[in-house]
């Protein structure tokens, strides 16, 4: 078991309606030694592609990003929630419909920050049902940029976004895959990972 798992079983909480919290160490309090280590593993796995830029979402992903971003030397790009109808002709933009909110946003980045001859690897916090992941995706594939991984903290396994992902083709890298969670119990189940 990772250090990341071990975390979850001591200080996650199952939540109903498929919601895992993890704000006391990942997106609302951090633990920063803990989002070093997830840095270091995530550098150690895409370290072969050539990493131009890190890409996330706002908010919880931006964390994360840095201490990936810190370990390849390269800076990080995290999509905006933007409610302006009026996009104006600067930016990319993807519609995403939050998982924990349930509501569409449109999340747009400056063509400034991203262009073709970037390779990225995009990072979150969760992975649901993949939204947020093909967002991302869409908007890195508008910029002609190339997305060379995707790394996320944990994935909800019993949920689709994985798979959709990863039939796409994208080499996918997650570091708690939990394939059951009972909201009652409390309990958590990781899937097994080589
Ligand atoms: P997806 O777009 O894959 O459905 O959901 C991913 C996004 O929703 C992530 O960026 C994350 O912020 C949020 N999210 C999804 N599931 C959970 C969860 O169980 N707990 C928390 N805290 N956030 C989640």
């Amino acid at each position: 078991m990772n250090c990341l798992e071990k975390r979850i079983l001591r200080d996650g909480v199952v939540k109903p309606n498929n919601v895992l919290k993890v704000d006391s160490f990942l997106n609302h309090q951090m633990d920063v030694q803990l989002l070093d280590e997830i840095g270091a593993e995530f550098h150690k796995r895409f370290a072969d592609c050539n990493i131009t830029k890190i890409l996330t979402i706002e908010a919880s992903g931006i964390a994360i990003a840095c201490s990936v971003a810190r370990c390849f030397n390269v800076p990080v790009v995290f999509a905006k929630k933007s409610k302006s109808i009026n996009i104006d002709g600067d930016v990319y933009v993807a519609e995403v419909e939050s998982f924990t909110h349930k509501c569409k946003n449109q999340v747009v980045i400056s063509k400034s920050f991203l262009n073709k001859d970037d390779r990225v690897l995009i990072i979150d916090d969760f992975l649901a049902n993949g939204c947020a992941l093909q967002g991302l995706i869409s908007i890195t594939e508008s910029a002609g940029a190339s997305v060379e991984g995707i790394g996320i903290a944990i994935e909800k396994g019993f949920q689709i976004g994985g798979t959709i992902i990863r039939n796409l083709g994208y080499r996918l890298e997650s570091l708690a895959i939990v394939d059951e969670m009972d909201a009652e119990k409390g309990s958590v189940r990781f899937r097994e990972q080589g």
